[in-house]
Parts: C-alpha cells; sequence; structure tokens
C-alpha cells in the first residue's frame, strides 16, 4: 500500500472516499486503489498533557508552537523532566523533546487504557461513574473505533434507567478520549478520584 501525501487519489484524481473518517489511517478510494496515511494529527487536535507516541515510545506533550511539538518521555506512568543549564548563575530550563507533528503518532485507545484509569466493566461497555450519570464507552468492531454514552442513575423517570444514550462517536485514540474527558469535566482521564 502506497503512502498518501494529500488529499487526492493519485490514480483518479478523485476525492470519493469509502471511507471518508478523517481519524482512520487507511483510505480506500471508489476506483479500488487503497492507501495509507502516516497519521493525520494536527496541531489544534493536540493539548499540553496529551499522551501520543514519539519514536514508538509513549510521551507526554508539554508544549505545542505551529507544528512542533515538545514532548516528555513517560516512564512508569510519570514523565521524566530533564533540565538544561541556562546561564553560570545555575539557572535551568525544562529540555523536552522538540520535533515536527508529522513524527509523532496517535496512540489507539484500547481496554488496557480504561482499566488503567479505573473503569469498571459493564456489559460490552467501560463505564465510570459521575455524579447522577454514568460515562459509558463501547468499541465498535465493524468501525474500528469507540462510541461515548451517558446513563443516567438517579433520574426521576424510571424509563431512563439503565439506558444508555449515545452521544458521540469515532473516538479512536487516547488524546482524543482525554480532549472529551477534559472539555466535559475540566480533569483529567487519568486523575485519580478524590
Ligand atoms: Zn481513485
Amino acid at each position: 500500500m502506497t503512502k498518501l501525501d494529500n488529499q487526492l487519489c493519485p490514480i483518479c484524481g478523485g476525492d470519493s472516499w469509502k471511507h471518508n473518517s478523517i481519524q482512520t489511517e487507511e483510505k480506500h478510494c471508489k476506483c479500488g486503489a487503497d492507501f495509507y496515511l502516516k497519521n493525520v494529527m494536527k496541531p489544534q487536535d493536540l493539548r499540553i498533557g496529551n499522551y501520543i507516541y514519539y519514536e514508538h515510545t509513549t510521551h507526554i506533550i508539554s508544549g505545542i508552537m505551529g507544528n512542533k511539538i515538545y514532548s516528555w518521555w513517560v516512564k512508569d506512568g510519570k514523565p521524566v523532566i530533564e533540565y538544561e543549564q541556562k546561564d553560570v548563575g545555575g539557572a535551568q530550563v525544562e529540555n523536552p523533546y522538540m520535533d515536527v507533528i508529522s513524527r509523532y503518532d496517535p496512540i489507539p485507545l484500547t481496554d488496557a487504557h480504561f482499566i488503567e484509569w479505573g473503569f469498571y466493566k459493564d456489559g460490552e461497555y467501560w463505564g465510570r461513574g459521575i455524579e447522577d450519570y454514568n460515562f459509558c464507552f463501547k468499541y465498535r468492531d465493524w468501525a474500528k473505533n469507540w462510541a461515548f454514552y451517558q446513563e443516567f442513575t438517579d433520574s426521576p423517570f424510571e424509563h431512563d434507567e439503565g439506558v444508555k444514550y449515545p452521544i458521540s462517536f469515532d473516538i479512536e485514540f487516547v488524546h482524543q478520549i482525554q480532549n472529551l474527558w477534559f472539555a466535559l469535566l475540566h480533569k483529567e482521564i487519568n486523575e485519580k478520584e478524590e
């Protein structure tokens, strides 16, 4: 499979893809040609604190500037912070890894992440209780990504009990669920509950 450098099919010149998800790593043109996209992360998809791969190793983002990513290597769940001596007076500055965004890869979201973050298993779902509701995630084999559901646990309406309402789809990578969680709850998904 050849790598695709832009959004048009190099065989037929068309832009009609059978799977037009911006998150997929493969694209299949309607003309029958198959292409591979290394990754499609954009700086605006990312946030300080996101976990991504750099040289096949887990890193945490410490800064983003233009198309440059600053990151720390993560060892045993903790960033390894390194410093650089800045002047004779002893001032030190943080000295993270830095490279262009295209050299980083997204981390596929798996069951192991939910276990690590303290979710409970509820049938096909991974869930976590948030006040009067549960946030639940279910893997969709056919789509090769996760869907997000909300379930009320203290609803005044009996018919709501145990019903999981779909909220969003196409969650494929760790940084995506991190950012969804942070936007909804103003907390990191890997923060331990009080
Ligand atoms: Zn084509």
